[in-house]
């Protein structure tokens, strides 16, 4: 098996994750049948690919067919750039101060411009540097934002003509609810649509028009356009109810092992406060996994865990380095495996459990798994 230590190491806590390239190739696959080959995908990997890891995952996500790479800053863009990624990387997020756009400039990231003022200093940038500066224009459609409104945006095309240095590559807005709204979609969809049709009539013939997170690739092919940018999807965690045809598969799996074992009379408090209070003899378990780690605390008294195939509850509050969990007559030992997200005998659990007993959606969840959790990269593609 494919191993590779990302970013803890020497590693001797038995707490950690496995990303799965395998799976995540097969998400990228799966979203390519979806779009077809003339619509591009826009691999999201901000937040270090949802805590999942960009840099592993990058060279992947492009030899496997990714047009371009979406992250949130420029130091995410930097970051890719350092490891010689060549892709065309776009930075979705604001650029602030403006002064900065001469970094995306210096690491050849495309910028993304929401206002006329972002479009006059980009414009005076690339003049003074002698370059050309190809960027993407937000629209505001009704995610409230960043974005400039559709009118906004009129006022920015019918300039861009005279601007000699920056190029608009792409248009895009954002769906604020792709996943439970389809005629407020609808609604996003035909006021963006505007703004391309009136782009394309005052010249920008080749412009990349693009709409689609995951839940909108999955909701109505309508949503695709020239380009789609899955991030959720491309980590198998299901934005919304798939159709049936759909398959993906969660690319992180969260391990941890039982250090401590100990029985207990009934009535035993456990934990900080003593919340919960033992109702039988019970066998309590110790994990070395906290808040520290990403496990919430608010699935104190909530959360389930993996042990030899069975769920067992975690009991007591979620510690900031450990956690107990209730294994009374599951036949545990010390040093047994407990899988916190993934796969063990018949059950499994995913980032969309922690969700619901956190209070939260998948993503926090995901991103919440602490640098303080080491990534193993496993699977066909992890040593390529
Ligand atoms: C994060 C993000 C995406 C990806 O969203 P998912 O729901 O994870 O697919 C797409 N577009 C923009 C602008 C984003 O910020």
């Amino acid at each position: 098996m494919n191993q590779r230590l990302s970013n803890v190491t020497p590693f001797y806590r038995p707490t950690w994750t496995d990303i799965s390239t395998d799976a995540f190739v097969a998400n990228l696959n799966q979203i390519r049948k979806l779009i077809g080959p003339s619509t591009q995908l826009m691999a999201v990997l901000k937040a270090d690919a949802y805590g999942h890891g960009a840099s592993e995952l990058v060279s992947i996500a492009v030899k496997n067919g990714a047009d371009a790479i979406g992250v949130s800053s420029l130091e995410e863009g930097i970051a890719l750039r350092d490891i010689g990624v060549s892709a065309p990387i776009l930075i979705l997020g604001g650029i602030y101060p403006l002064q900065n756009f001469s970094v995306a400039m210096e690491y050849n990231l495309t910028p993304t411009v929401a206002s006329l003022e972002a479009a006059h200093f980009l414009e005076q940038q690339a003049t003074k540097a002698k370059s050309r500066v190809f960027f993407h224009l937000k629209i505001d459609t009704g995610m409230g934002r960043i974005g400039v409104s559709p009118s906004g945006a009129k006022t920015i095309l019918e300039w861009l003509p005279q601007a000699g240095h920056i190029q608009l590559q792409g248009i895009y807005s954002h769906l604020a609810s792709a996943d439970t709204d389809p005629v407020f979609s609808a609604q996003q969809k035909k006021s963006f649509e505007k703004v391309v049709v009136l782009a394309r009539q005052l010249g920008q013939k080749n412009v990349v028009a693009h709409l689609a997170n995951s839940a909108a690739v999955v909701a109505n092919k309508e949503f695709h356009l020239d380009l789609v940018r899955p991030g959720l999807m491309l980590y198998g965690v299901p934005p919304a109810t798939l159709p049936a045809d759909v398959r993906i598969h969660p690319v992180l799996s969260w391990q941890t092992k039982l250090i401590f074992l100990k029985k207990v009379k009934a009535g035993t408090p456990i934990s900080y406060g003593g919340t919960f209070r033992t109702k039988r003899e019970s066998e309590i378990a110790t994990i070395p996994v906290g808040y520290a780690d990403g496990l919430p605390r608010l699935a104190s008294n909530r959360g389930m865990i993996l042990i030899r195939g069975k769920r067992c509850p975690i009991v007591g509050r979620v510690t900031m380095d450990h956690t107990m969990v209730d294994v009374t007559g599951v036949g545990a030992t010390v040093g047994d495996t407990a899988v916190l997200i993934g796969e063990q005998g018949v059950d499994s659990l995913g980032a969309l459990d922690w969700a619901g007993w956190a209070e939260t959606n998948s993503y926090e969840i995901l991103c919440g798994i602490s640098k303080r959790v080491p990534r193993f990269l496993k699977g066909a593609y992890a040593d390529r």
